[in-house]
């Protein structure tokens, strides 16, 4: 006699509760996620692309291939893939894309105002994750590096290492289409007129407490300013070993000791070496 089956009639009750089980099994196995969504994929060598529409599949698709593009660059930037080759196979990056902002907002619950976000351990996604939804801004040359960049340092650096603000902001800003030309233009005037941060006070500030939009651009555009200037002048090595310097729980100004030994000994001393070089160019 069946397990489902009660004095040789099978029990209505346990016949429900078996669908009930049955089609709630297959929710988990044929979605990749908690949110009810009939999600679609593409893979490529370090990112996984979801979309739930079938007219979003070709902007995940431009989506995939710039992901691993920026993946490149950033990484040889930063001077990271001389040491490792991280986020393989099943350790793929996520990238989510809802249909629409609206859903997006829904699903995640982040303020009206957000476009997209990555989270090292998303708990909602059970993965590393970049979650956005189906836009035409500038996403795929502004928000995805910025992301990605993002995701790249805290990887090579450690999530839990304490490092300042601008170093971490300067960095994922590094393949926003235009920021450095920007930033260039706008710091050269400002250290003409004598009007930048000083480094002392960029690396201890908080921005993301402050109101003034105007003081707000002038941290980020600063902060690539001068990761791009460290890169340039010294090269993507030179920049590894200040990373590594952090990973292994150096301060700041330590890490840069170590990396720049005879050319830059303090934050001062970078503040120096940026002006001039802004002088200059
Ligand atoms: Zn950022």
């Amino acid at each position: 006699m069946p397990w489902f089956a009660k004095g040789g009639k099978i029990s209505k009750k346990i016949l429900m509760r078996s669908f009930l089980f049955i089609f709630l099994l297959l929710q988990i196995c044929l979605s990749n996620h908690s949110t009810g969504e009939d999600w679609s994929e593409f893979k490529d060598k370090h990112f996984v692309v979801y979309y739930t529409m079938s007219e979003d599949e070709s902007w995940a698709r431009v989506l995939l291939q710039k992901a691993e593009e920026y993946y490149d660059r950033i990484a040889l930037e930063i001077g990271y893939s001389r040491y490792s080759n991280f986020w393989t196979w099943e350790d793929r990056v996520k990238i989510i894309i809802f249909a629409d902002q609206k859903t997006y907002l829904q699903k995640t619950g982040q303020p009206k105002w957000s476009t997209g976000y990555s989270n090292r351990d998303s708990q909602l996604f059970k993965s590393r994750v970049i979650v956005t939804y189906h836009q035409e801004n500038d996403f795929i040359d502004g928000l995805l590096p910025h992301e990605i960049s993002h995701l790249i340092l805290r990887d090579f650096i450690g999530f839990d290492r304490q490092i300042p603000l601008w170093f971490d902001e300067g960095v994922a800003q590094l393949n926003e289409a235009n920021k450095k030309i920007l930033a260039d233009t706008l710091m050269k005037k400002l250290v003409k007129q004598n009007q930048f941060i000083p480094f002392e006070v960029l690396t201890t500030r908080d921005i993301r407490q402050e109101t003034d939009s105007k003081k707000a651009i002038r941290f980020y555009l600063e902060s690539v300013s001068v990761v791009d200037f460290l890169i340039k002048e010294y090269g993507h090595s030179a920049f590894g070993d200040l990373c590594r310097g952090l990973k292994d729980g150096k301060d700041i100004e330590d890490a840069i000791r170590g990396a720049y030994s005879g050319s830059i000994d303090s934050i001062v001393s970078l503040q120096e070496q940026w002006v001039k070089y802004m002088q200059k160019q």
